[in-house]
């Protein structure tokens, strides 16, 4: 079955913030790319392999994802510890990101979409 809504390939598998049924206001900066790739055809959810989650990738695209991604995120000022400039919410291996970073962290490592994409403000 085709996974339509975000929350289905970002969010329940990814995102340790996500509360069901817990209906957001604001979806973060991160989830809100990767759905945008998925319309765009760039993204073939129903081909996406269940990524693993590798806290290493975090700290690898920290800076390519929080520069081009993350500082548009609503949540970066004040909910988002992983993207805190506070030195007491590190180290990164202790605190995660949201879904949408480390969904976005995982295509990059595994070659499924390009960093250059990023960069062109999507
Ligand atoms: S890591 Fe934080 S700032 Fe970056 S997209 Fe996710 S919630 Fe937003």
């Amino acid at each position: 079955m085709a996974k339509n809504d975000f929350k289905d390939y970002v969010c329940r598998p990814y995102c340790i913030f996500f509360k069901e049924g817990h209906k957001e206001e604001m979806s973060c900066r991160g989830a809100e790319v990767v759905e945008k790739l998925v319309l765009l055809g760039q993204i073939n959810t129903d081909a996406l392999p269940h990524f693993k989650k590798d806290s290493r990738l975090w700290q690898k695209y920290t800076n390519i994802i929080g520069e081009n991604i993350c500082v548009t995120c609503p949540f970066r000022a004040e909910d988002c510890n992983f993207m805190s400039e506070d030195p007491e919410a590190k180290p990164y291996d202790e605190i995660e990101p949201c879904g949408g970073f480390i969904m976005l962290a995982l295509l990059i490592e595994n070659d499924l979409i390009n960093i250059a994409g990023l960069e062109k403000g999507l």
